[in-house]
């Protein structure tokens, strides 16, 4: 029986650093994929087509909404974002780990979806810090600015939604509190066990 990959599901506030967080473990682990979500959004400098995002227009988004393309989708400030299911759902088959970096709505969509993912919330180390990050990006207008700082106030109760939280203070420590849930949820027993009790079972003793 081959083992299915394990769905890893990361949101979190604007600024918390999900997206710094998410290639840094990357780079230590190539072997994970990262979805790439379709998204209704203008590229932003330095942005790729089919790299960052899907970019497509609202029309084409709405229609592969009518077709169930998605696995889960939402608007977040005024952009539909989604997150292709086909492609996810084989590769997890095929047994590769796959991350979302979606927002919230999208993660509960998916929780009832794909109950055994493995949820997990990325705090900032502070609010201060947090509308830091937001400015020093310089990617917003001063009003997406805004709705992303005031969306953040809220978003942070649905941390109670999640499995796991990581404060993101040094990425050195957020990747290996993310590697340790990985490990963890690796050896839980309603993921592996019946391939498990098979090889003990296979191997003779002498
Ligand atoms: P940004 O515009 O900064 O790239 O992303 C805005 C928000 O949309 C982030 O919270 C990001 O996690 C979320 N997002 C990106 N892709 C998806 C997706 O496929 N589905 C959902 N629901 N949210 C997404």
């Amino acid at each position: 029986m081959k083992k299915k990959g394990v769905l890893l599901v990361v949101s979190g506030p604007s600024g918390a650093g999900k997206g710094t967080l998410c290639k840094a473990l990357r780079q230590n682990h190539p072997e994970i994929l990262i979805s790439i979500s379709a998204t209704t959004r203008s590229s932003r400098a330095g942005e790729q087509d089919g790299v960052n995002y899907f970019f497509i227009d609202k029309e084409n988004f709405e229609k592969r909404i009518d077709q169930e393309d998605f696995l889960e989708y939402a608007q977040v400030y005024d952009n539909y974002y989604g997150t292709p299911k086909a492609f996810v759902i084989e590769r997890l088959m095929e047994g590769t780990d796959v991350l979302l970096e979606i927002d919230i709505q999208g993660a509960l969509q998916v929780r009832k979806k794909y109950p055994e993912g493995v949820f997990i919330f990325v705090l900032p180390p502070s609010m201060k810090e947090l509308k830091n990050r937001i400015v020093g990006r310089g990617s917003e207008t001063k009003e997406s600015l805004e709705m992303r700082f005031s969306s953040a106030y809220e978003e942070i109760d649905f941390v109670k939604k999640y499995d796991y939280y990581i404060i993101n203070d040094t990425v050195e420590e957020a990747v290996h509190k993310f590697e340790s849930i990985i490990s963890a949820e690796k050896s839980r027993v309603f993921r592996e066990i019946e391939e498990l009790i098979a090889e003990f079972k296979e191997e003779q003793p002498c």
